[in-house]
């Protein structure tokens, strides 16, 4: 039998997991959404990697990251969880051992990691205001009445971005209507929000890091040329997007479970333990947050729905 390992990657918009052997080659993987519920999502996703996986294969480590790595953690009794700067860290660093810079823009948030050799040096991340993530992106294409994968190719071809003040969701919004109804070109308009997309993480999260290369960008927006060529363009450096930068949170915590199996075989059945689920308001701040408690025999395991990554446990 060969050995493998699972890396799932949780997050609240996306569910990512992928399968890796030994030499940590990918021998399957998806890219799915969570719609709210984790549970069921990582049901669905490991019913579809055990249809990709070969039958001479048997799961020796699991490893979960992203915001509900705690509680699906605990339903697949993963032998690694971790969070997500150290999962992207270490996808990052099996491919490109050299990356000084990780630009990650995901579904509702991004984050950027500074690296010397091979350790983190810095990081920060934006949970607080979606403008510029990858849901606010599919929010104003379907606006706009655009396929989000045409979204980048449009942008990409125009060389005349129309200025919009995407700093926040809001002000966003209403500018695009606006542009749109003076009648700026839509290919314009779309190569606009990609260019002020770049710049508004390059002003917040990416605020007094110093950017070397090489420069490694992923999650779900790096597939969106429109948004690369602002990042090369504005940064003045190559940008590298490797073909599985959507998945690298997954692959790093599966490499995770690989340096840390404990010699367990994993069946991929998922446990049926009972959770408790309450859901209580965070008044810390005016973004009032639904926080959903979960509970296993009365023991808080994981919260759910922070947009500051405040931890509840
Ligand atoms: S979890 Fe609490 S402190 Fe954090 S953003 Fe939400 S309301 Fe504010």
């Amino acid at each position: 039998m060969n050995e493998c390992y699972l890396g799932i990657d949780i997050g609240s918009i996306s569910t990512k997991g992928v399968i890796i052997d030994n030499d940590n080659n990918i021998i399957a993987s998806l890219y799915s959404w969570t719609e709210g519920n984790p549970i069921e999502a990582v049901k669905k996703l490991i019913k579809n990697l055990k249809k990709q996986l070969p039958n001479n294969y048997q799961i020796k480590g699991i490893g979960t990251t992203g915001s509900a790595r705690k509680l699906i953690g605990l339903m697949l009794d993963a032998n690694i969880v971790k969070n997500e700067i150290t999962a992207h860290s270490v996808g990052t660093l099996n491919f490109y051992p050299d990356v000084r810079t990780i630009l990650e823009i995901g579904g509702q948030d991004s984050k950027i990691i500074i690296i010397n050799n091979g350790i983190i040096t810095d990081y920060s991340m934006n949970t607080l205001c979606a403008a510029g993530t990858g849901a606010f992106l599919s929010s104003q294409a379907k606006r706009l009445g655009i396929d989000i994968e045409e979204f980048g190719e449009m942008a990409y071809k125009s060389n005349n971005p129309v200025k919009i003040a995407a700093r926040c969701t809001v002000f966003a919004e209403s500018d695009l209507v606006h542009k749109a109804q003076i009648g700026y070109k839509i290919d314009d308009i779309v190569s606009g929000l990609c260019k002020s997309i770049v710049l508004n993480y390059l002003n917040n999260v990416g605020k007094g890091k110093k950017i070397i290369g090489p420069i490694v960008f992923q999650g779900g927006v790096s597939k969106n040329i429109g948004v690369v060529k602002y990042f090369k363009e504005i940064l003045n450096q190559e940008i590298i997007v490797d073909p599985n930068s959507h998945l690298m949170g997954a692959i790093g915590i599966a490499i995770l479970a690989r340096k840390n199996k404990i010699g367990k075989v994993y069946d991929l059945n998922i446990k049926d333990i009972k959770f408790e689920i309450n859901g209580e308001e965070c008044e810390r701040c005016s973004n009032c947050c639904e926080i959903l408690k979960i509970y296993k025999n009365d023991e808080l395991v994981d919260a759910w729905g922070s947009k500051c990554g405040r931890e509840f446990k």
